[in-house]
């Protein structure tokens, strides 16, 4: 079931929930999984067929799979795209999107407040075979439009951004690009499609980490890029020959972490708010990063772009890194992983790892301090959580309640 032109446009919910599925001749309610590397055809003639293009339909799970597929088919309804093309992880969606669309001599614009993997990417891979990268301040549209050159081809952009949550204006930017000749991707990860829809705001490609909320319960890698036929196809022919494919059994765990995307991303955004507000008033504390609060210098444009501010909070802990490790190491409840978009909350240190590769002086540039923390709130009941906050200030400031 997809949106049908001539009736009424479907809610977002509905698609979540019915988009893409293709019921077999075994009537089953809930989507199958196709665990299978290939499959049969009825005759010689037709395996040719299929070989050639000349008749649709499956041939093998690198690039053929029912379950992919429906989870595809869903994900691109759910972001108002023509194309989904579903990939092993987010870098690989990424690594796609750049290998498939881009070649040897052509440049990239890029947030610098990206994901460290896809800056490290960019700067350290995509470098070795010619495809060059500038980073600027993703929330200044003049910095995109003084960093293009005859060569830009893509726009690269991140918002929110982590661990900072800073915002930048899509439909800005988008305008740049155009105006340039060149993409706009926008990493789609930390809000989804039940947050914020980029393709509706002007960006031609929408990139997902589906390992982050779609999952939502931190058990599986998966990634998919969402965009226009012409681009998903060129996406998907790299994709097919170099192999970095969905498995069928991830894409029916991302299937369903679909159907109840919006919900928990909408509980995920209330805890996170409610979360931001108390910390913003709590001794011991410099500053909160979330756009929910009106001091964020994002937050209007949040407000305009996204339905929520999303389930992501930073803050910085006047003690510096011994606070941050007090604080993190004095937690009950939250688990301290580098990963988020699960059920279960979790913390992180920045500083030390996911942004430890950086130098200090890179890291103090990108606003990455000793004393920063930051928070992917899960779906447990916020006062725990909030009591769990509260143990940490208390070992990171000595503040009794
Ligand atoms: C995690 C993440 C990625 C990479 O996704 P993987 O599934 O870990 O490969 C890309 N972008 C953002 C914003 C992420 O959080």
């Amino acid at each position: 079931m997809t949106n049908d032109p001539k009736g009424p446009p479907l809610g977002p919910e509905t698609l979540a929930v019915r988009a893409g599925q293709h019921r077999t001749a075994e009537a089953e309610q809930s989507e199958p999984i196709f665990a299978t590397s290939s499959f049969v055809y009825e005759s010689a003639a037709q395996a040719a067929a299929r070989f050639s293009g000349e008749e649709p339909g499956n041939i093998y799970s690198r690039f053929t799979n029912p379950t992919v597929r429906t989870f595809q088919e869903r994900l691109a309804a759910m972001e108002g795209g023509e194309r989904c093309v579903a990939t092993a992880s987010g870098m690989s969606a990424i690594l796609a999107t750049g290998l498939g669309l881009l070649s040897q001599g052509d440049h990239i614009v890029a947030g610098r407040q990206l994901f460290g993997s896809t800056v490290g990417l960019f700067a350290n891979h995509f470098s070795r075979f010619g495809i060059t990268t500038t980073f600027v301040d993703a929330t200044d549209p003049d910095a995109w439009a003084a960093a293009t050159t005859p060569a830009t081809k893509l726009f690269f952009l991140e918002t929110p951004s982590n661990p900072l949550l800073e915002i930048a204006d899509i439909a800005a930017i988008a305008e740049v690009a155009h105006a340039h000749g060149a993409w706009l991707a926008v990493d789609n990860c930390l809000c989804t499609p039940a947050l914020q829809r980029p393709l509706e705001l002007g960006a031609d490609i929408v990139i997902h980490s589906a390992t982050k909320y779609i999952d939502g319960q931190g058990r599986a890698l998966g990634g998919a890029v969402v965009g226009s036929e012409a681009e998903m196809g060129a996406v998907y022919n790299f994709l097919r020959s170099a192999g970095p494919t969905m498995s069928p059994f991830n894409a029916w765990i991302f299937l369903k972490g679909l159907e109840t995307l919006s919900l928990r991303m909408r509980a995920h955004s209330a805890a996170a708010g409610e979360l931001a507000a108390w910390l913003e008033g709590q001794p011991g504390i410099a500053r909160v990063h979330y756009p929910g609060l009106a001091a964020h210098p994002g937050h209007d444009l949040a407000a305009r772009q996204q339905s929520a501010p999303g389930g992501l909070l930073a803050f910085e802990l006047e003690g510096g890194r011994a606070a941050a490790w007090a604080f993190i190491d004095a937690l009950e409840i939250a688990s301290i992983t580098a990963n988020l978009g699960d059920a279960k909350t979790t913390v992180t240190h920045p500083a030390t790892t996911t942004h430890s590769r950086m130098t200090p002086e890179q890291r103090e540039e990108a606003g990455i301090t000793e004393g920063l923390v930051r928070i992917a709130v899960g779906l447990e009941t916020v006062a725990d959580l909030r009591a769990d906050l509260q143990r940490g200030l208390e070992a990171a400031t000595g503040v009794a309640p």
